[in-house]
C-alpha cells in the first residue's frame, strides 16, 4: 500500500508527560503507517523550553503562521512546584498563552459525541462548540477595597489633556469597586475568528452579551460584530446557508439548554470560561473536548482540552499499567491533518482524516474504552483496555 503523500509541512508542537507518551504511539501507531507525514517539529516539552530560554515556544508560533495549521500536545505550564521539579531557569510563562499571543487567536471547544456517552441534556445530538473571546474584562481588572464613606469616579485622561470622569458611586461607606476594559482591536479579532470558523464548519454562529444592561460596554460588543457581518460575511453566510443569530446571554442559555447542539455559540470572556466548563461536563468527559485556536487571518492550531495527565504518568514511570484516554488527541491530529489537506487541496489527506475519527468512534462504540469512558458508557459490552491496547483496537479498524 503507498503511502498517502503531503505538500505542506504541519507545525508539530510536542509536549509533556502521558501525552508525550502517547504523542509518540499515536503517530507510530495510527499516522505513520498510512500518511508520509511531513511535520517541521518543535519540542515544547518542558526541558526544552528552559534549554531554550522558552524560544521555541515562540517559534513553533512563528511557524504556525507561516504554514498555517499546527498540531499541539499538551504541555506543563509551570508552577513552583515545577521549578523546583525540573530545576528551571525562570517560571515560564503558559505556552497556550505565548502562542495565543503570537497568534492573535479564538480558542473554540467541542465535545466528541460517542454513543454510549449520553450528554446530561437529552435533547443535544450534536457538538455545540463554544468560543471564548479570551482577553479583557474581569480578567484584567482593577479593583478596590472602599475603606468608609468616599466617592469612587471613572477618570479617563487623553494625551491632549481632554478628560472624562464618571461618577460610579458615592459611597456613605465601605465597599467594593472595579474597572475593566477592552479594546476594539481585540473584540474586531474574536469577531473575525467566530465568523470565519462559522464558514469553515458551515454552522450558525450565537453570540451573546448583556447589552441591555451594559448599554456602551456590552452594547459595543453587538455592535462591532454586527458590522463586520454586514460589512464581511454576510453574502459568504447567505451563500453557506448558515445564520448569524445575536441574543441576550440569558436568553442564550435558555436556548442552548433547549436546542439539539450543531452551533457555535461565541461569548464574552467570563461567560464563556463558565459555560465552556458547563458545556464540557453537560456533555460527558473532559477527555473527549477538542480544541483549536484560530488566528482572525485564519491560521489553526489544534489540541486536546486536557492537560499533560500528571497521575498517569507517574503511574507510568513506575512501571505501572495506565488507562489514558487519547481521543482529543488523536482528534487534535485529524483536524489539523484535515485541515492540511483541504488547504492543499489533498482529498486523500481529508479522507484520511475522516477515516481515522470514523475508526476512533467506532472502536469505542464496540465497546472497547479507557477507563474514564468506562466508568460513564452505558453500553452493555463495554471492556476497559490500557492505553496502548486502545491504540492498537483503533488502529485494526483503521487498516
Ligand atoms: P489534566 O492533565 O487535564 O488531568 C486532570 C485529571 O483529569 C486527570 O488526573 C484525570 O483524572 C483526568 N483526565 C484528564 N485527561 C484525561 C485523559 N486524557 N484520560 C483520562 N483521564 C484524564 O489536568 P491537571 O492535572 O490539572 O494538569 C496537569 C498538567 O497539565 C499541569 O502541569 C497543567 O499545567 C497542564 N495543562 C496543560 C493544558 C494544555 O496544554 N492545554 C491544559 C490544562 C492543563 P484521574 O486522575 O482521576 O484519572
Ligand atoms: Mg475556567
Amino acid at each position: 500500500m503507498s503511502k498517502i503523500q503531503m505538500t505542506t509541512p504541519l507545525v508539530e508542537m510536542d509536549g509533556d508527560e502521558m501525552t508525550r507518551i502517547l504523542w509518540k504511539e499515536i503517530k507510530d501507531r495510527l499516522i505513520l503507517p498510512f500518511v508520509d507525514l511531513k511535520t517541521e517539529y518543535y519540542d515544547l516539552g518542558l526541558p526544552h523550553r528552559d534549554e531554550t530560554d522558552d524560544r521555541v515556544t515562540v517559534e513553533s508560533a512563528e511557524a504556525t503562521k507561516k504554514y498555517g495549521v499546527a498540531v499541539k500536545c499538551a504541555t506543563i505550564t509551570p508552577n513552583a512546584q515545577r521549578v523546583e521539579e525540573y530545576h528551571l531557569k525562570e517560571m515560564w510563562k503558559s505556552p497556550n498563552g505565548t502562542i495565543r499571543a503570537v497568534l492573535d487567536g479564538t480558542v473554540f471547544r467541542a465535545p466528541i459525541v460517542v454513543k454510549g456517552i449520553t450528554p446530561t441534556v437529552s435533547t443535544w445530538e450534536q457538538p455545540i462548540t463554544l468560543a471564548r473571546h479570551a482577553y479583557g474584562d474581569v480578567y484584567k481588572n482593577s479593583e478596590l477595597y472602599v475603606d468608609g464613606a468616599a466617592k469612587a469616579e471613572l477618570l479617563v485622561t487623553y494625551p491632549d489633556g481632554r478628560t472624562e470622569r464618571k461618577l460610579i458611586h458615592d459611597f456613605k461607606d465601605s465597599g467594593v469597586i472595579m474597572g475593566m476594559h477592552n479594546t476594539d482591536a481585540s473584540i474586531a479579532s474574536f469577531a473575525r475568528a467566530c465568523f470565519g470558523y462559522a464558514l469553515s464548519l458551515k454552522q450558525d454562529l450565537w453570540f451573546s452579551t448583556k447589552d441591555t444592561i451594559s448599554k456602551t460596554y456590552d452594547h459595543r460588543f453587538k455592535d462591532i460584530f454586527a458590522e463586520i457581518y454586514e460589512n464581511e460575511f454576510k453574502e459568504q453566510f447567505e451563500a453557506a446557508g448558515i445564520e448569524y443569530f445575536y441574543t441576550l446571554i440569558d436568553d442564550a442559555v435558555a436556548r442552548v439548554v433547549r436546542s439539539k447542539g450543531g452551533f457555535i455559540w461565541a461569548c464574552k470572556n467570563y461567560d464563556g470560561d463558565v459555560m465552556s466548563d458547563m458545556v464540557a461536563t453537560a456533555f460527558g468527559s473532559l477527555a473527549m473536548m477538542t480544541s483549536v485556536l484560530v488566528s482572525p487571518d485564519g491560521k489553526y492550531e489544534y489540541e486536546a482540552a486536557h492537560g499533560t495527565v500528571t497521575r498517569h504518568y507517574y503511574k507510568h514511570l513506575k512501571g505501572e499499567p495506565t488507562s489514558t484516554n487519547s481521543v482529543a488527541t488523536i482528534f487534535a491530529w485529524s483536524g489539523a491533518l484535515r485541515k492540511r489537506g483541504e488547504l492543499d487541496g489533498l482529498a486523500e489527506l481529508v479522507a484520511f482524516a475522516d477515516k481515522l475519527e470514523a475508526a476512533t468512534i467506532a472502536t469505542i462504540e464496540d465497546g472497547v474504552m479507557t477507563g474514564d469512558l468506562y466508568l460513564l458508557s452505558t453500553l452493555p459490552n463495554k471492556r476497559k483496555v490500557g492505553s496502548v491496547e486502545f491504540l492498537d483496537e483503533i488502529a485494526t479498524r483503521l487498516a
